[in-house]
């Protein structure tokens, strides 16, 4: 791999800045707070709980629903407040990539709900809002099977680098963002947008995987500081 210096200074391998607290919020069950770059993202989850929505409700298993949201001020030109199709899109996946660290199995007839919110945005913040939910669900003590990390490699300047910033999202050739579970690697999430080579695509989520579990450490250091000092 080449010794290339990213525009904001980074090497290839190199993660941005990332700060993660947990428990952040009075009146959600679990909460999270984190900072990766300029991303500035804060999650609340509630459950599990009964719904009214009776129609969401399944016999012999809990339901999760997660809704990602971006604040009309998180991002350089005013987002349109309420959802369109690139926030379901995200609210989906994530839900999709969290729900198998879950024993949901355990709460029949309820409902976790996941909430969002992108108060800042600069690039990434899917596997962000992944990140920092997973966290949020184990401050509300709902039993995991894995604390589901998320984290993107992708191609800029035809070199495959870590965690994409968002002039290199934009300028970039491709974004890989993934999630998974880092006890045993499954991965719940695999997205892949642009253009590389079968061996690139190889390469970016080996280099995924290994910015994950950095970021997995940062996730257990958060929870141990909350719960060590109470
Ligand atoms: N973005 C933006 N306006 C929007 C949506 C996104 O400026 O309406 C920016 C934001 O910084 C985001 C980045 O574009 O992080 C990349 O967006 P993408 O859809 O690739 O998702 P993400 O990388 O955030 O998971």
């Amino acid at each position: 791999m080449s010794e290339m210096i990213r525009e904001d200074g980074r090497k290839y391998n190199e993660l941005r800045p990332i700060k993660i607290e947990a428990g952040v919020l009075e009146r959600a069950d679990g909460s999270a707070y984190l900072e990766v770059g300029g991303n500035k993202i804060l999650v609340a989850v509630y459950g599990p709980r009964e719904s009214y929505i009776r129609r969401l409700l399944e016999p012999n298993t809990g339901v999760i629903r997660c809704r990602y949201n971006m604040a009309p001020f998180s991002v350089d030109d005013r987002k349109r407040p309420g959802p369109d199709r690139r926030s379901s899109e995200i609210s989906k996946i994530t839900a999709d990539a969290l729900r198998p660290a879950l024993m949901l199995e355990n709460y029949p007839r309820s409902m976790v709900d996941i909430y969002i919110e992108v108060i800042e945005a600069e690039g990434g913040t899917r596997c962000a809002g992944i990140t920092a939910a997973s966290v949020a669900l184990v401050d509300a003590g709902i039993p995991m099977k894995d604390i589901v990390v998320g984290c993107a490699a992708g191609k800029v300047n035809d070199e495959v680098v870590l965690d994409l910033s968002e002039v290199e999202d934009k300028e970039g050739q491709a974004d890989v963002p993934i999630a998974i579970m880092p006890r045993t690697g499954e991965i719940t999430l695999l997205q892949s947008d642009g253009d590389l080579t079968e061996e690139e695509f190889q390469k970016a989520i080996d280099l995924a995987m290994e910015g994950c579990m950095k970021v997995s450490e940062l996730q257990k250091e958060a929870l141990m500081k909350k719960y060590s000092t109470e």
